[in-house]
Parts: C-alpha cells; sequence; structure tokens
C-alpha cells in the first residue's frame, strides 16, 4: 500500500484528538480506532463551562451546584454555584466537536510508528507534524509497544450506568469500600453513573462496585472502566506533541481529566497552525509547546500531593480538611480557582467536514 501524505496526523479522537483538530486547517488526518463518541470511557463530569465553551451545550444531561464528599462517618457539602459542574452525554459531545473539524477522519488502528510513517491497518501515513492523542496507551509515542500501566503512575476506573436518579455530584472515600481509592455517584439525567476508582491501578473492582451498587440499592447496566494517569509525563518526545492522557494531563486526586485534555489541545493545536503557516519552525513549536504545559506542574504537584494524602492519611483528618476547605471564607478563595483551572477562550466555532 503506498505511503500517503498529510500536513499534521493527530491520533485519538477523543477530548484531546478532537481539540486539536478543531484548531488545524489544511491536509490533516485525524485517526482513531473506534467511530467518533462510539466509546465512552469517563463518567463525563466537568465545568458546565466547557461544554458551553465548544458551543456543544447541547450535550448537557444534568447540572450540578452540589458536590457531597462522604467519609465513613461524616460527610461535606460543597456549594459549586460560583463554577456549576454538569455531567454531559458522550456522544453527542464528541460529535458536536466532530462537526467543528474540517480534518478527515479515517477509522484505523494505529500499530506504531516506523521511519516516520505513522503505521496503521489501513496503510502508512506520513506528515511533519504527529500529535499522540491516544490516550493512557500512547500507541505513537510508545511506538507500539505494549502499554503497561505498571510503576503507580496510572490509576484505573470502573463505573456502570444505573437507574438511580438524584442531585448533585457525590464522592466517597471510604477504605471500607475502595482502599486507596474513591467512589462516586454522578446523576446524568436518566439515572446515574456509579463507579470506584482507584489510585494504585487496581483493575479488578467489579465485586466491590457489586457491593457499593447494592449499598446505593441500584444494579449496574453496561460496564466500562480503562485506566488514566495520575502524574504528568513528558509533553513531546522528540518531534512527537502528547496531549490529555498521552501526556498525563489528567488531574490527580480528583481524576479530571476532560477539561486538561481540552485545554491543553486547544493550546497544542494553535502551535501546530502556526507551524503549518510557516510562523514558527517545529522545534520552536515543540518547546513553546513544552513550555506552557511546564508551567502547570506546581498545581499538578499540589494535587499529586492531596492524592497522596488521601491515600494514606487516616480518613476521618482527610474528611476534616475537606470540612475545612467548605467553609467560609475558605471555598470562595480556591473554589473559583480550581473550577475555572484550563479555562479556554476557543477560537469561533468553524463548520467542518470531518466524517469520514
Ligand atoms: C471510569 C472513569 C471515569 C472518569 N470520569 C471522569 C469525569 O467524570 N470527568 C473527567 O474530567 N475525567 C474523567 N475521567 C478521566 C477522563 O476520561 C480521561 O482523562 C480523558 O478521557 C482523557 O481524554 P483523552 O482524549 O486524552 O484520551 P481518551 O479519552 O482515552 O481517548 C483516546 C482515544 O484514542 C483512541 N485510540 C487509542 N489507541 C488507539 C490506537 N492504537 N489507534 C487509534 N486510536 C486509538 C481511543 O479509541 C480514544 O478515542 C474518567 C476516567 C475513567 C476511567
Amino acid at each position: 500500500m503506498p505511503t500517503r501524505n498529510y500536513d499534521a496526523i493527530v491520533v485519538g479522537g477523543s477530548f484531546a484528538g478532537l481539540a486539536v483538530a478543531r484548531q488545524l486547517h489544511g491536509e490533516v488526518l485525524l485517526l482513531d480506532r473506534n467511530e467518533i463518541g462510539a466509546v465512552q470511557t469517563s463518567a463525563c463530569g466537568t465545568p458546565l463551562w466547557v461544554p458551553e465553551a465548544f458551543g456543544v451545550a447541547d450535550s448537557v444531561l444534568q447540572v450540578h451546584d452540589k458536590l457531597t464528599v462522604r467519609g465513613p462517618t461524616r460527610s461535606v457539602t460543597y456549594d459549586l454555584s460560583a463554577v456549576p459542574f454538569c455531567t454531559f452525554d458522550y456522544k453527542r459531545f464528541c460529535l458536536g466537536m466532530l462537526g467543528q473539524v474540517r480534518a478527515r477522519f479515517l477509522r484505523t488502528s494505529v500499530i506504531g510508528v516506523d521511519d516516520g510513517a505513522v503505521v496503521t491497518t489501513e496503510g502508512r501515513f506520513t506528515a511533519p507534524i504527529v500529535v499522540d492523542c491516544s490516550g493512557w496507551r500512547r500507541a505513537v509515542v510508545n511506538s507500539g509497544a505494549t502499554a503497561t500501566a505498571a510503576g503507580g503512575q496510572f490509576s484505573f476506573g470502573l463505573e456502570t450506568h444505573t437507574d438511580l436518579s438524584g442531585e448533585g455530584l457525590h464522592l466517597w472515600l471510604d477504605r471500607g469500600l475502595i482502599p486507596r481509592g474513591l467512589g462516586w455517584v454522578f446523576p446524568v439525567g436518566k439515572g446515574s453513573l456509579i463507579g470506584l476508582g482507584s489510585y494504585v491501578g487496581l483493575s479488578k473492582l467489579k465485586p466491590a462496585l457489586e457491593r457499593f451498587l447494592r449499598d446505593c440499592g441500584t444494579v449496574g447496566t453496561t460496564y466500562h472502566g480503562t485506566y488514566f494517569p495520575n502524574r504528568l509525563f513528558r509533553p513531546t518526545v522528540g518531534r512527537l506533541f502528547a496531549v490529555g492522557d498521552a501526556a498525563g494531563q489528567c488531574l490527580p486526586l480528583t481524576a479530571e481529566g476532560i477539561r486538561p485534555a481540552l485545554y491543553f489541545g486547544v493550546q497544542c493545536g494553535r502551535i501546530v497552525q502556526q507551524i503549518l503557516d510557516g510562523r514558527l519552525g517545529l522545534q520552536e513549536g515543540l518547546d513553546r509547546y513544552r513550555t506552557i504545559v511546564d508551567g502547570y506542574r506546581v498545581p499538578y504537584r499540589i494535587l499529586r500531593v492531596a492524592q497522596w494524602m488521601a491515600e494514606h492519611t487516616p480518613t476521618r483528618w482527610f474528611v476534616t480538611l475537606a470540612q475545612a476547605a467548605a467553609r467560609q471564607p475558605m471555598l470562595p478563595r480556591w473554589w473559583p480557582r480550581y473550577g475555572w483551572f484550563g479555562r479556554f477562550d476557543p477560537d469561533p466555532l468553524v463548520t467542518g467536514t470531518g466524517a469520514a
């Protein structure tokens, strides 16, 4: 099969890949092994301003202005109204984004990189710029090597859709439920997503999740789960850009990976477009993207320390800290700073031709 050439190749068509591709003009190829929006791996909880900023507010299923953190004996409720959260429909969100993408989409699995070409089940493709947005497996950066979640750098989450309806987001910090991890109930309009996450990457969570479901008085339907990183990796490797989980950009502690993937995706996409326009050299662009990501290392470290505390300190201490953080004048000091993290101003909507 002949090698086909493009200006840029984006591997992965979820949050990170769609945010990068949305910024790009020119001959751009967007690759994913699944149809866009077909395979949800996330509870899809994010600040309400995120889908609004991308013009996909019609994907919102439920708005939440309360977050309750539950310990074994006490709970604390946060008033999120300064920056409300929402849960959204993954497929609708992704298809809304795809509609704004001008790149050509091709459904194929990336096998690795060989002699500068991206090798896929549909043939070889080359481009001066390749962006890895393939999630924790880092299909391009790892160049086809079997991905491993060893080394304590990855958490694991498993969740299921249930018919339990309710209000607000709920997080459980209870070692009886899951040691070194957390549970959640995220209402999604009709029903809730209920899940467990292990900060140390334990993947056999189904028995514990079924116990949790019984405690909540409900049963699971379809289950989905995967690993996600809990520390930053290198955002550039050689001439490759990496964005989202492929660059370890999921936030530690809260496991919020959607808005970092979108935020850094927009930043990376803007830089890539400047390279395509001849306004930046490739090396300059790589350096600039790395500098932007490096600017966030301190907040990531702070969240990493907070995750360590959630794993290791007695839960009652952590809940006491959580209670202090929910009080006046603490909450208005930190919540908007966290809630607006990654606030971006995506470029005006475009009408794309991204469908295959
Ligand atoms: C159970 C669970 C619940 C979560 N809940 C939340 C939440 O509520 N809020 C939040 O902010 N974050 C949540 N997260 C984290 C969040 O899902 C991730 O951080 C986020 O999806 C990262 O986006 P991404 O685009 O970088 O990667 P992904 O969403 O993982 O997308 C990677 C894409 O690459 C494609 N791909 C992978 N390998 C290949 C290949 N070889 N060839 C071609 N394509 C490939 C995949 O098909 C996929 O479309 C949750 C995670 C889990 C596991």
